[in-house]
């Protein structure tokens, strides 16, 4: 018998494959879709990610709106993925809805800005704290171009980042610390240049690393997620973030604070809850309700830096922006979410209801005395196979059990219930409801005594 994190997995194996059969039988239109799809998608999906879902097959959406989505075999769903934060204040919100629609018929694009740009930039200056912003069309995007001013500004080649991270596909970031050194992630495709010769990489929590790695005064930036939220979450200690931004600036590194997931926090991240004082900022996914786009800010001082580094550069492409960046469509769907979606009454209805789900986990772990914990950042709870939270990367992912939470996703996704996969991640939106969140707590328990008994 294989006991793993408090699972008989043998068990969970045989629960697995029976919640297989039930979702192959309950899914007849989306198995025909996926076998269509099959014969033109590479890898049978729009994206190869797509295939890495708990289903045997692609589930396919029919509609979604608020906290809810239909699959195209009539189930209903309340979803607590949230495609992933970019849905996080819900599917389609109606005044984004009503903003994109009659955008629609005053054009999409024209590479020259509309009048949204002026009231998006003082609502971001308003909000955040950081006086001047610019525009990208994914977080990814908006991290590398960060990558790039901050080297810019800086003449220096280096950056930095905490080893289990995530920030998009930024090829930069997908250095890892392997028994102490830095090594290229194995999984990248394609990539042929050493990666390591240009990103510095360190555990998060660690002050006498984060110092000893600036030391040089080689490095740019350092790139954080003030908690990290892809590797599991691993929350800053106590006083970390105060002490790491005094060890940067010793340095001469500047700080860029990626809030895309943080953004849970409350209506100015976690920077404006803990008084973080970034020289670069971004946040994208949600920002504009779901529709592409990302925003990066800067201080004021690295703003006049910024300027004086394009000034001085030859004329030609600086390498930053791209031909739909800053859209007006993204423009108009960015004011009306910045204006009547993400709103302190959004964050005031989200942040509590998030609280009831990750007490009423602890609950349920609790009596069946798993070895497990659940963290919340805000409107984003995550519970993890380990009895303590982990303190960085390197622990995290070494209670990742992707076997473990595909059982666990699926037999949910059965009953109606989405979470976010590849990890243990449930966001609420402002149109969850509290009977949402118990119906996730009851068939929850119910998994954990399948899985338990
Ligand atoms: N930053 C963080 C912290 C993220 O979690 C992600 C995506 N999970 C990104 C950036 C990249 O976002 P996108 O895939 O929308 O470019």
């Amino acid at each position: 018998m294989e006991i793993r994190h408090g699972i008989n997995m043998d068990r969970a194996r045989a629960l697995f494959r029976r919640e297989q059969d039930r979702f192959v039988e309950s899914m007849p239109r989306s198995k025909v879709l996926s076998a269509q799809s099959g014969q033109h998608l590479l890898f049978g999906v729009p994206l190869h990610w797509m295939n890495d879902w708990s289903t045997p097959f692609s589930l396919y959406v029919a509609a979604a709106r608020g906290a809810r989505f239909q699959d195209v075999d009539g189930h209903d769903y309340v979803d607590f993925c949230l495609g992933d934060t970019g849905a996080m204040f819900g599917h389609a919100p109606e005044p984004v809805a009503e903003a994109v629609a009659a955008q629609t018929r005053r054009g999409f694009t024209t590479m020259l800005p509309s009048e949204d740009a002026a009231w998006v930039s003082a609502e971001l200056a308003r909000r955040f704290g950081l006086p001047y912003w610019q525009f990208a069309m994914t977080a990814t995007d908006a991290n590398r171009f960060v990558i790039r001013w901050a080297r810019a500004i800086t003449g220096r080649s280096k950056i930095l980042v905490f080893n289990g991270c995530y920030h998009g596909t930024v090829d930069d970031v997908f250095v890892d610390l392997v028994e102490g050194q830095p090594r290229q992630r194995d999984s990248l495709l394609g990539q042929v240049y050493d990666l390591t010769q240009y990103t510095r990489v360190v555990e998060f929590n660690d002050l006498a690393a984060l110092d000893a790695a600036l030391a040089e005064g080689d490095i740019a930036c350092v790139l954080a997620e003030p908690a990290m939220t892809n590797i599991g979450m691993v929350l800053p200690e106590e006083d970390y973030w105060q002490q790491a931004q005094a060890i940067i600036r010793r340095h001469g590194a500047l700080l860029a604070i990626d809030e895309t997931h943080t953004i849970s926090t409350g209506p100015g991240g976690y920077t404006q809850a803990f008084g973080l004082q970034p020289d670069l900022f971004v946040v994208g996914k949600p920002v504009a309700g779901g529709v592409p786009c990302a925003v990066y800010g800067f201080s004021a001082e690295l703003a006049a830096h910024a300027q004086a580094a394009k000034r001085n550069a030859p004329p030609g492409h600086s390498g930053i922006g791209t031909t739909l960046t800053a859209n007006m469509l993204a423009m108009a769907a960015m004011r009306a979410n910045l204006a009547e979606v993400m709103t302190d009454a959004a964050y005031a209805h989200m942040i509590p209801l998030a609280e009831q789900l990750a007490n009423g986990l602890r609950e349920r772990i609790a009596q069946r005395q798993l070895p497990w914990c659940v963290t919340q950042i805000g409107a984003r709870t995550e519970f993890q196979f380990t009895p303590a939270p982990p303190r960085n990367g390197s622990e995290a992912e070494q209670i990742l059990d992707s076997e473990l939470e595909q059982i666990i996703h699926l037999y949910l996704l059965n009953r109606g219930l989405l979470i976010t996969p590849f990890h243990n991640m449930m966001l609420v939106c402002p149109d969850t409801r509290v009977e949402d969140v118990q119906r996730l707590l009851a068939v929850f328990d119910q998994c954990l005594q399948e899985l338990h008994a």
